[in-house]
């Protein structure tokens, strides 16, 4: 199947099974923000309480906030973001649809590797198992044409983005022939650029309203609280603090679902450290990181790093850890080692001394920081994707199964009375009663009992347990797991410890 048909069977899932919502559904939707259903926020939140167990359990030198969205309006101009956080638009002027120019020319940057991939794998059908083909990228005249081609462009492009020549990114438009995908015409506007904040009021404009922007990122509430959370938590450098949180960008173009958002939630750690330790504490946390991702066991193939050649003004060093979605490998959290160019910005523009007395230097500094900064929808869209499978079965059937990590799943384990009388309702009821407590635990009676397997498989619960009467004459039951489909017959008693060793936060965090 088509990896743009599986994205699109992933979005109407997630619909109906009560994980993603569009926004303001009943009025035809709002661009780019979406809702999350009652087994999309346990989803949420059981990634939520990974990501936060693993920075505020495992590191007794990392603690956590929670910072207002609102924040006064000069944070954001001595953060930069007022003046710099731009995207660069173009307008086509037959469909009136807006884009980014960077991502355009991005976009004829990835037709042309496609063309090289694509010339690749041809030759190595061709040739099979005698291909040498770091030889045939080097010689074949197609190839080493489109490498050029693309090389050339993509210099181009990032000389014309450090610039910020937005002339010379509208003319890369024109040569390369780029058109747009509604209207297929080359009318384009001038590129201008586009600030990302959204900006709203606060007070009465009788009072002279004050002009406060929603908040783009989380990590600017971090670091205008460094002074608070170190003196009060007597926190001695290094030691890092941990936000999850809303953030918005008015972002130009909003495509693929919940992987670009207008409103979405970022999980940030803002680890302070001595000047000059910067690098080994960006190579331990760019490793950290990664095998929190991989503990998850969605596929280590699926990650890859992407390091920065282009580095923001503020940045000494900075990393992607990239994810392989159905669209291709895409960015979910990133890795910014960040100088101490946000904490210096504040003293200035403050005009409050925000330094640290190191008593082992016997000297006070500037902490510099590195930043881990994931977007929780992405990480959402990454799980879902990933655990996404349409089985065929022994005997014709199909079901679709999505293998959640268990940690993760919605619902933890389904217990289900073979039929709806004879005492066995009221049996499970009694199991549900006892587990509820440590599980979230579904109680099913409706339906074959085929189909309400099918259905936990859907929202990938990991347990169901199924009463039947021989539970009434010797207390045990049957144990479906959810990927094998493997029945065991097991003892209630032995219940609890069965699914905890399986479901519970604690051994995935084992595992990092
Ligand atoms: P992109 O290049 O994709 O726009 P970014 O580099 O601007 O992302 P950062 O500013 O580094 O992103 O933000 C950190 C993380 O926040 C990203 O890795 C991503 O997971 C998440 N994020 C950023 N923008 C969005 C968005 N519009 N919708 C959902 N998540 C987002």
């Amino acid at each position: 199947m088509a990896q743009d048909d599986v994205f699109k069977k992933i979005v109407s899932h997630a619909k109906e099974y009560g994980f993603v919502f569009p926004s303001s559904e009943i009025y035809d939707g709002l661009s780019a923000v979406y809702d999350y259903g009652q087994n999309g926020v346990e989803l949420k939140n059981n990634i939520k309480r990974y990501w936060w167990e693993s920075m505020t359990l495992l590191h007794d030198n990392i603690v956590g906030i929670d910072s207002a969205i609102f924040m006064h309006p000069t944070i954001w101009k001595a953060s930069g973001h007022v003046d710099a956080f731009n995207d660069p638009l173009i307008d086509n002027r037959d469909s009136k649809k807006r884009y980014r120019a960077d991502v355009l020319i991005e976009d004829a940057i990835a037709k042309i590797d496609e063309k090289i991939e694509k010339e690749v794998a041809k030759a190595r059908k061709r040739f099979g198992e005698s291909f040498d083909e770091a030889l045939y990228r080097q010689t074949n005249p197609r190839v080493a044409e489109n490498v050029a081609k693309r090389e050339a462009l993509h210099q181009r492009f990032a000389n014309a983005m450090n610039a910020g020549d937005l002339e010379e990114l509208r003319q890369i438009i024109i040569d390369q022939e780029i058109v747009c995908p509604i209207s297929g015409t080359k009318n384009w506007t001038e590129v201008r650029q586009f600030n990302l904040m959204f900006k709203t009021e606060m007070g009465s404009t009788a009072d002279g309203a004050m002009t406060v922007y929603l908040r783009p990122e989380t990590a600017q509430g971090i670091f205008v609280n460094y002074l608070n959370v170190q003196k009060t938590g007597r926190m001695r450098i290094p030691f890092g603090i941990a936000q999850i949180g809303k953030a918005f960008r008015n972002e130009i173009v909003a495509r693929q679902f919940i992987f670009r958002m207008r409103e979405f939630e970022q999980m940030e750690m803002q680890f302070f450290v001595r000047p000059g330790s910067e690098m080994e504490w960006f190579k331990h946390w760019k490793e950290w990181r990664l095998r929190w991702h991989k503990a998850l066991g969605l596929g280590d193939r699926k990650y890859r790093y992407h390091d920065h050649e282009k580095l923001a003004h503020y940045a000494n060093a900075a990393t992607d850890i990239e994810f392989e979605m159905p669209f291709g490998f895409k960015e979910v959290e990133g890795i910014h080692s960040r100088t101490n160019f946000d904490l210096s910005q504040h003293e200035k523009f403050s005009s409050k001394k925000i330094q640290y007395f190191d008593p082992e230097l016997n000297e006070s500094y500037t902490p510099y920081v590195i930043e881990t900064s994931i977007g929780v929808d992405r990480m959402f869209l990454s799980v879902l994707c990933s655990s996404y499978e349409e089985q065929e079965l022994e005997g014709g059937d199909k079901r679709v199964v999505l293998h959640l990590p268990a940690a993760l799943a919605p619902v933890k384990c389904a217990v289900l009375p073979l039929v709806k009388k004879d005492g066995l309702p009221e049996k499970a009821r009694e199991i549900v009663d006892d587990l509820k407590f440590d599980f979230t635990t579904h109680y099913e009676e409706k339906d074959a009992i085929g189909r309400r397997y099918r259905r936990q498989d859907a929202i990938g619960t990991p347990f169901c347990i199924t009463v039947d009467h021989q539970t009434l004459e010797d207390n045990t039951v049957t144990l479906r797991e959810r990927d094998s489909m493997k029945q065991t017959r097991v003892a209630i008693a032995d219940l609890h410890k069965l699914i905890h060793d399986q479901v519970s936060l604690n051994s995935l965090l084992r595992r990092i």
